[in-house]
């Protein structure tokens, strides 16, 4: 509900009330937003106090058990920093929303560089990653580091989503428009349609159980979505139930700015 002060002709002050339904959308996300991160929280953090409490008891002298319990509970603590990690990385992009991104940045390195972290990490799947960028592709204007992440995440996701053994490509174009196109696709079990507009969705997962088993964390689309709108660019999904998955993302030369701000606002 928003109130608003107007002054009358005749010198009286009138109220007007009205239901703007999409004031009431934006703190009912706000609400779901602050209750779903609490519950991804809350559920390691149980589980870490349980096995502290577990060993306090006799069944820490038992070195196997010991050993046992406390790797579990490193697990759940790396869940966690995950999790921490990236609701500051989304905070700090929404943050920046109205400010443009006014770096150069070379694209083709920026694939390469990434792709060698990925090698280097030594990631289950990082030898299925093969990187083609297209040469003499331009600067674009841009946030460099905002930009490395959100590749890391859609890599990260073919990865975790692709078949094991299938390659992922990750390939940089020239686009039609003067920008570039990233693009990530693998061979995975696909997304079925119904779920594509909800993708990006902070917490929203296809498979809430195998996106926790891979480390998931449920925000990785969110970011990366919110990395393409801060660039004024673009994400396409285009996906085949047991074929596999392409993430394109499209980038201007330049991003530039919007007449109001109002015009791009983040809804979710
Ligand atoms: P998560 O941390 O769960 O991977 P994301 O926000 O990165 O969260 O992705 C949201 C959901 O979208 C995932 O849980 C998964 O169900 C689906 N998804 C994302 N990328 C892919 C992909 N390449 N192939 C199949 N499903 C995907």
């Amino acid at each position: 509900w928003q109130m608003r002060l107007a002054a009358a002709a005749d010198g009286m002050r009138v109220v007007h009330l009205s239901d703007r339904s999409e004031n009431a959308a934006t703190e009912r996300m706000r609400v779901d937003f602050v209750a779903n991160a609490s519950h991804e929280l809350r559920t390691p953090l149980a589980s870490i106090l349980g096995y502290v409490e577990t060993l306090d008891d006799e069944a820490g002298d038992d070195p196997a058990i010991r050993h046992r319990f406390l790797r579990i509970m490193m697990d759940e603590a790396r869940r966690m920093q995950r999790l921490v990690e990236d609701l500051l990385s989304l905070s700090r992009i929404e943050a920046e929303r109205y400010r443009l991104p006014d770096q150069p940045v070379a694209l083709g390195e920026l694939v390469d560089e990434v792709c060698a972290e990925l090698k280097r990490s030594g990631a289950p799947r990082a030898a299925d990653v093969s990187c083609i960028a297209v040469s003499g592709i331009p600067d674009i204007v841009g946030d460099r580091a905002q930009l490395s992440q959100m590749l890391h995440n859609l890599v990260g996701n073919a990865m975790k989503y692709g078949r094991p053994g299938t390659p992922v490509e990750v390939r940089l174009e020239p686009d039609a428009g003067g920008g570039a196109r990233l693009s990530v696709v693998d061979q995975g079990d696909g997304i079925a349609p119904e779920h594509l507009p909800r993708l990006t969705e902070r917490f929203y997962r296809v498979d809430a159980g195998r996106s926790r088993s891979l480390g998931g964390t449920g925000l990785g689309l969110a970011i990366v979505k919110h990395v393409v709108e801060r660039h004024r660019g673009r994400l396409d999904i285009s996906s085949r139930v047991g074929v596999g998955t392409t993430m394109a993302v499209t980038l201007p030369a330049a991003p530039a700015a919007l007449s109001s701000p109002r015009n791009n606002d983040v809804t979710e």
